[in-house]
């Protein structure tokens, strides 16, 4: 099950559950959109992934217990900022491969 992290790895920006601006990597690393455009180019500093929206957990419950009530999000704080200049280095080797292609 998704952790639901609460802020975005690179600017602690915080990402609630609802939020529409966050973004993760298929191993659940977790940006804001910002980040994921400006400083990472679509390239998940981590695994090398790309990013898609992080889908938001129904916080009522609609249907057989499955909402954020029972399964709350994580308030595990995840910070740990990239080095732009590491990066553009990372996604350099990347050679414009796309994510489905990595
Ligand atoms: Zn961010
Ligand atoms: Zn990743």
């Amino acid at each position: 099950m998704l952790e639901l992290r609460p802020t975005c790895e690179h600017c602690n920006r915080a990402l609630p559950p609802a939020s529409t601006e966050a973004r993760i990597c298929s191993f659940e690393c977790t940006f804001c959109a910002g980040c994921v455009e400006r400083v990472l180019g679509n390239v998940c500093p981590n695994c090398g992934g790309g990013f898609a929206p992080r889908p938001v957990r129904p916080a009522h419950d609609r249907r057989g217990g499955n909402f954020l009530g029972h399964y709350p999000a994580s308030t595990v704080v995840k910070h740990r900022p990239v080095d732009a200049a590491a990066h553009a280095l990372f996604i350099a080797t990347l050679a414009g491969v796309p994510p489905d292609a990595r």
